[in-house]
């Protein structure tokens, strides 16, 4: 079974008396380990796929189903837990709270999810460790680089082992040899199995991915699957 399936999902903006088509009739599948980029002109949907797949965004129409949950038929308290447990979110912005330091950033996740505190601090370190941060665990973001900003981003959006990452322009306000060292990273992760969805503008980050996804309108327009994955082609 795959871990995400959408299913005819559509999604109208009403601004006044002007409705704007984001999603039309759109469906996909996306496998667990896969690493999948969004890509598309400006306007073509992908930011509000990404919110729609990150449970934040209830289609018009449709279903999405994730690891088995119709997550918007879901009460709204259970699926801020489900985002909780399921969902690891990075932005271009990254959102790191200036006034904590670097653990505790990474930590704060998991307080919302009421871990004991022990388990907290152990995961934190591990994730930390896990992006390539031991020892800078107690720098505040004004004290890190903005690829070690990104790497806090990306270890807070990890710390709970979330089934689906979702990245919104990973390396959107990164140089080209830190945002390289990002998708490293995120190669990396995917390569010890976690399943991610990354939208990007960024040509030089297709060749990190699995498969490539191009929206157009609203709908997807086509889809490439890596080279290195034998036996598929392109294909829609
Ligand atoms: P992309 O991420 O590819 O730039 P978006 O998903 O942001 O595309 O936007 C798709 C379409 O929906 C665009 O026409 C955009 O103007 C419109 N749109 C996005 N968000 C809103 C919103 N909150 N209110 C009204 N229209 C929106």
């Amino acid at each position: 079974m795959a871990l995400v399936e959408m299913r005819q999902v559509s999604k109208t903006y009403s601004t006044g008396d002007e409705n704007v088509p984001a999603l039309r009739n759109l469906s996909l599948q996306i496998d667990a380990e896969e690493f999948v980029a969004l890509i598309g002109p400006s306007g073509s949907g992908k930011s509000t796929l990404l919110s729609v797949l990150g449970v934040l965004n209830p289609p018009d129409r449709g279903e999405v189903i994730i690891d088995g949950f119709d997550v918007y038929r879901l009460s709204l308290e259970r699926r801020a837990d489900f985002r909780s447990a399921y969902l690891g979110f990075v932005f271009q912005e990254l959102y790191l709270l200036s006034h904590l330091n670097a653990l505790e950033n990474v930590l704060l996740p998991q307080v919302i999810l009421k871990r004991p505190l022990r388990e907290q601090h152990q995961k934190a370190y591990a994730a930390l460790e896990a992006v390539g941060l031991k020892g800078k665990e107690k720098r505040f973001p004004r004290q890190l680089s903005g690829g070690e900003q990104g790497r806090v981003a990306l270890a807070r959006a990890i710390v709970n082992h979330p089934p689906l990452l979702l990245a919104d322009e990973p390396t959107g306000s990164l140089d080209s040899k830190t945002g390289e060292g990002i998708m490293e990273l995120l190669r990396e992760l995917n390569r010890q199995g976690q399943t991610i969805v990354m939208v990007t503008h960024n040509a030089d980050n297709l060749r990190y991915v699995s498969r490539t996804l191009e929206l157009r309108d609203g709908e997807l327009r086509r889809e490439d699957f890596a080279a290195e994955k034998p036996g598929m082609g392109s294909s829609v």
